[in-house]
């Protein structure tokens, strides 16, 4: 949520931590600002709104600091308004600061720094940590005249200690113009090295236009950055060395690249991040190669239980591959939503194996919810599209999707790259256990390998499906119906179209119907039914025509070829093994709710009220 950008170089700041905001914007905000250092003094420009609005601000124009940091807030602790926005400043103004996150005892640091003479301007919980960094700088420094940048340092690490809950922040000083320090705590920062100029962000796509270097500052840790250097420190500021990663996405993949939403180019991107995905497990022989995971066969022998947990649209991916992991492996396997399943105590020992989805690698329910499993003994694997985020550094092992960046808030493309993924892990697992019918798993392998082509043909549904949008953008409620896998892709395409055409929706088990929501279907209700099963589908069928008769609009989305139905709208895609059909199915109902929205000219990328990581509780 929301987010961060730092420059310090020999070029003017303030374009590049625009451009940074800008491309940061996808996260969610509601106000924005930069603070650069000029002539020594500190500038403030910020204000509630768009990123684009800090250019009409006075003074703007005149910024010519080459250091410099930038915030776009997501408010958790006072309004968004002009005096809430970040930065905030110490009341001597020698210390600007901007942070993402929470500070769960922000009262009680307000009433010490109160009773120290200090005046708070904003309802933030933020304002408190420039305050606490002056008043132990002025604590250390004592009579000290030189302007020793360790202090500047010791007090930063000092106020870092007395904060409770999670930040990423920056820190500039006007005592100290060529510096910016950093620290984090259960909140993303990445640090981008470049050549006598230096980056700081909470993502990786903010800053890929200038370095492809990334260093990844963990919990606790400190970073003391110039235009030349870059210097790291643990929490008992231990000067430490740390290794940079080379990040492979090129700049090109955040751009719209002709399209005219991020969520439409990624909708279209599947074909080939689907294929990214299965190519980075396959090797020549066919064979699938899972051997960087640090999983013994002796280990995976003693599993007795899976536990999947994530939220939303992941959280819907583990669902999608629960029944293929029991089939396959003979394993009892939970999917948990991580807000539930953090506070309810679950039954985890050594041989049950945790799996973790989020595509960001940030969501902040789903790396307690790991954590949690840690500490009980099982062993932890973690699923998502960013390498270097939190929870690659957190689980026992990862695995990376290669979807590419993901910028739309309403995921689709890592949706699809987790469940191809997931499903090769089980059948991975499923060879090693060896009690799985060989023929099933080179049936499920073919068809895994016939993914992407048949990604490009669901594409083809697009113009029939914009269609049917334009006919039912002004609902007020749509159902969706399924059986087994059909269940979990109605829940999916129910999310994606609440997400970003806030029309109220609910996914049904078809066979659950009768037993209380068919109280809501009147003539004329949209009801999309989703039939990809064929040993399910006379079944589903008939729980449709319960609808239909009661005068429901349909859609049906289906691989099969269904004798007497009564349809109003039939959408055909490929064949595919049931196990999987999630895939495939899912891309009609994005597209689905992508132009539901679009007619109703709703910003698809940028929900209401959503942000694309999920970093708070
Ligand atoms: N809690 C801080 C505030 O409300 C920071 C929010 C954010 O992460 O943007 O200002």
């Amino acid at each position: 949520m929301c987010g961060i950008v730092g420059y310090i170089g020999n070029k003017k700041a303030c374009p590049i931590l625009i451009a940074g905001l800008t491309s940061l914007e996808y996260r969610g905000y509601d106000s924005a600002g930069i603070s650069t250092i000029e002539n020594d003094t500190l500038s403030v420009l910020k204000d509630k709104g768009r990123v684009k609005n800090l250019k009409n601000l006075s003074g703007f124009n005149s910024l010519q600091g080459t250091v410099g940091i930038a915030h776009t807030r997501w408010a958790t602790h006072g309004k968004p308004s002009k005096i809430n926005s970040h930065p905030h400043m110490d009341n001597s103004k020698t210390f600007s600061v901007v942070h993402n996150g929470i500070i769960e005892n922000f009262h009680e640091l307000r009433n010490f720094l109160t009773s120290k003479g200090c005046t708070f301007y904003s309802e933030t919980d933020t304002e408190v940590i420039p305050n606490l960094i002056s008043y132990y700088y002025n604590e250390i420094k004592g009579t000290d005249a030189s302007n020793n940048i360790f202090d500047f340092l010791t007090a930063v690490k000092r106020a870092c200690d007395k904060l409770n809950g999670s930040y990423a922040i920056e820190v500039i000083s006007k005592d100290f113009p060529n510096y910016i320090i950093t620290a984090k705590k259960n909140s993303p920062l990445v640090i981008g090295k470049g050549h006598t100029e230096n980056y700081i962000a909470s993502d990786i796509p903010a800053i890929l236009e200038y370095t492809k270097d990334f260093y990844f500052l963990e919990d606790d840790e400190f970073a003391v950055i110039s235009k030349d250097n870059i210097k790291f420190y643990n929490k008992s500021l231990n000067e430490i060395s740390k290794n940079f990663k080379q990040i492979s996405w090129s700049p090109t993949a955040i751009n719209k690249n002709g399209f005219e939403d991020y969520m439409l180019k990624e909708i279209f991107e599947q074909p080939d991040s689907v294929r990214n995905t299965i190519n980075s497990r396959l090797t020549e022989n066919g064979k699938y190669d899972f051997s960087d995971l640090n999983l013994s066969n002796e280990y995976l022998q003693t599993i007795n239980k899976i536990y999947i947990v994530a939220c939303g649209t992941a959280m819907h991916a583990g669902l999608a591959v629960k029944n293929t992991f029991e089939k396959l492996c003979k394993i009892t396997t939970q999917v948990e939503i991580a807000s539930e399943f953090r506070y309810r105590n679950p039954l985890i020992d050594i041989n049950t194996l945790c799996i973790f989805i989020s595509q960001s690698g940030e969501t902040a329910d789903t790396l307690a919810a790991l954590d949690l499993c840690k500490n009980a003994g099982a062993k932890t694997i973690a699923i998502t599209n960013v390498l270097g985020s939190s929870i690659t550094r957190m689980a026992d092992n990862y695995m990376l999707t290669h979807a590419g960046p993901e910028i739309a808030v309403a995921s689709t493309k890592a949706y699809t790259a987790q469940v191809t993924l997931l499903t090769m892990f089980s059948i991975h697992l499923a060879e090693i256990l060896g009690i799985c019918d060989k023929n099933l798993i080179e049936d499920l392998k073919y068809n895994i390998l016939c993914l992407p082509d048949k990604l490009q043909k669901c594409l083809n549904t697009n113009k029939i499906i914009k269609d049917f949008a334009s006919k039912t953008f002004t609902e007020k409620d749509i159902f969706f119906l399924g059986r087994g896998i059909d269940y979990t892709t109605a829940q999916e395409g129910s999310l994606k179209l609440k997400e970003i055409s806030y029309i109220h929706s609910e996914a049904y088990p078809a066979g659950e119907l009768k037993h209380g929501p068919i109280a809501l279907i009147e003539p004329g209700t949209t009801v999309i039914t989703i039939i990809t099963d064929e040993s399910l589908s006379a079944k589903s069928v008939s729980n449709a025509q319960e609808v239909i008769t009661r005068g429901a609009k349909t859609l049906l989305i289906t691989n099969i070829e269904l004798s007497n139905n009564n349809f109003d709208t039939i959408i055909n895609i490929p064949k595919i093994h049931p196990f999987i059909s999630s895939i495939l199915a899912i891309v009609p109902l994005q597209l689905l709710a992508y132009h539901i929205a679009k007619n109703k000219n709703l910003d698809v990328d940028k929900p209401r009220n959503l942000a694309k990581s999920v970093t708070v509780e």
